[in-house]
């Protein structure tokens, strides 16, 4: 600011100059106006020579860090970053819920325990684990309950914290945090958020990520001698990951960890309500908390207990869990909650979505207020009525929820990408529409066809599908199984 100020100065003060030796010269005998101009002219071009050099000098000459300076800053920066093990007293009886990513957890664990025996083997476990998931859901609790488990060192560290101003430094710390764990394996390196430095190498490079990320893949590929380290990264972004560091012998396995369903909210807020003098009904609290990550609710807790404190009350009760509820939310943006009439509209939508696709025999386990699963068609040969039935399915949430509220809304768009998608292929790809050569007035017509039959699927499904809706609404999660039998107890 300063330094463009005092430019300014400069530039008004020659002007100035100029301007007076102007006019002089015109004012004495000989010198016209003419000549004036022309002088004017041949500075100007003498004048913009000049500056053409001065900024290509500028352009060209980077300043120039001597290299010792820059040493000297890159160990400053590196005084903070510390790498020691942590003692994890973590175990998965800490961990609520998320039953099914224990599962896949408890093989490394035993791995870690007894390295001997998978080498006896010839066993491959993966150098890798990626916990792909939102924020708060416990990953990182998760990786250190796996340490604590095993009774194994947990590296802690995060993504951004590898990445720093200098290329080189963020390599030179993965490759000291790699070295450490091996003098201590067996071993645990966490690393959260690790899209900070695995983002796809896109259009925008980042020569210092770039050296990370190359640097970790280097570690990851090497370590196949010092058996006992295993990596485990979180993320919520797995798509935005590069593709080097999913492929096989880096983090080929990838572990789901998903927002809470009821039960599982259940089961965190008896783990937070332990140790505390409540008088009150959990699973009520857990209805009330759709979409709470399990850091949500631990902070749920904490305000509760806080407001039951501050109201001298003697037990915290449901009460306090709702009189602090939308402040947590509040303060928790991120977190998505939904109102009754949200929950409402999700239930009718999904109900439709799973009662159809029974029907329809399109397979999957469950159905919550929010996901599908339903599986991908991994066969050689996929026939037009299958993929006709997915289509149907994709948008019979939004034909029933039209019929209920009279209304539309944003939830469905999703699913009406994918029924176009599945429309496009069967034209495009698969040669199914009427004629070979394909056109969009054929897609439209595949989608309005199988709109048609949803229309009509639905009239004759409705009861079975308020039934299911009711149950979803009250369970937030509904199996195929319990669909089947809604449906068979009614028609
Ligand atoms: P993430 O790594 O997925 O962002 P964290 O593991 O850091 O989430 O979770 C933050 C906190 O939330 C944990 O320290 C714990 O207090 C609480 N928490 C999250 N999920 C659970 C869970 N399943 N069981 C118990 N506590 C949980």
């Amino acid at each position: 600011m300063q330094q463009n100020n005092s430019n300014k100065v400069v530039v008004a003060i020659l002007v100035l100059i100029m301007l007076l030796i102007g006019f002089s010269m015109v004012s004495s005998s000989g010198y016209t106006a003419k000549d004036l101009l022309n002088d004017v002219l041949a500075g100007f071009i003498v004048f913009g020579f000049f500056l053409l050099i001065v900024v290509l000098l500028k352009k060209f000459a980077k300043p120039q860090q001597p290299q010792a300076q820059m040493q000297m800053q890159m160990e400053e920066m590196d005084k903070d970053f510390i790498i020691e093990p942590q003692k994890s007293d973590v175990t998965f009886n800490d961990v609520a819920g998320i039953s099914e990513v224990k599962e896949e957890l408890v093989e490394i664990v035993d791995f870690l325990k007894n390295p001997e025996k998978y080498k006896k083997f010839g066993i491959k476990l993966p150098k890798g684990v990626l916990l792909v998931g939102p924020p708060g859901v416990g990953k990182t609790l998760i990786a250190k309950a796996v340490a604590g488990e095993a009774g194994v060192p947990f590296f802690y560290q995060s993504g951004a914290g590898f990445v720093q101003m200098f290329v080189g430094v963020g390599a030179k710390r993965v490759k000291s945090l790699f070295a450490k764990a091996k003098a201590n394996a067996p071993a645990i390196i966490f690393i959260d958020e690790i899209d900070a430095i695995g983002k796809a190498r896109g259009a925008l490079r980042n020569d210092e990520r770039e050296a990370t990320l190359n640097q970790l893949l280097t570690e990851m590929d090497g370590f196949e001698k010092s058996e006992g380290v295993i990596v485990i990264a979180a993320t919520n972004k797995v798509e935005l990951l590069d593709d080097a560091l999913l492929r096989a012998g880096r983090f080929d396995r990838r572990v789901y960890v998903e927002l809470p369903g009821l039960e599982d909210r259940e089961e965190i807020l008896k783990i937070y309500l332990r140790d505390k003098p409540f008088k009150g009904d959990v699973r009520e609290i857990a209805k009330m908390t759709v979409g709470f990550s399990g850091a949500a609710l631990a902070s749920l807790v904490n305000e509760a207990s806080i407001y039951a404190l501050n109201h001298n009350k003697e037990y915290i009760s449901n009460e306090d869990f709702l009189a602090v509820k939308d402040k947590v939310l509040a303060g928790k943006k991120k977190i998505l909650s939904y109102t009754e009439q949200e929950k409402q509209v999700l239930s009718y939508y999904q109900a439709a979505k799973a009662v159809t696709a029974r029907w329809l025999e399109v397979d999957f386990d469950k159905m919550t207020l929010v996901k599908d699963d339903f599986k991908e068609i991994d066969r050689e040969l996929i026939s037009k009525s299958e993929i006709e039935s997915k289509i149907q399915v994709y948008l019979s949430g939004m034909i029933c929820v039209e019929d209920i509220f009279k209304e539309k809304y944003s939830n469905a768009s999703n699913d009406i990408k994918k029924a176009k998608e599945l429309a496009t292929k069967m034209v495009n790809e698969y040669g199914m529409g009427d004629k070979i050569v394909s056109s969009e007035m054929e897609i439209a017509e595949i989608l309005n066809e199988a709109e048609n039959r949803a229309k009509i699927l639905y009239v004759s499904q409705k009861d079975v599908i308020l039934k299911v809706q009711e149950r979803l609404l009250e369970n937030e999660v509904i199996t195929k199984e319990e669909v089947k039998a809604i449906s068979d107890e009614i028609l």
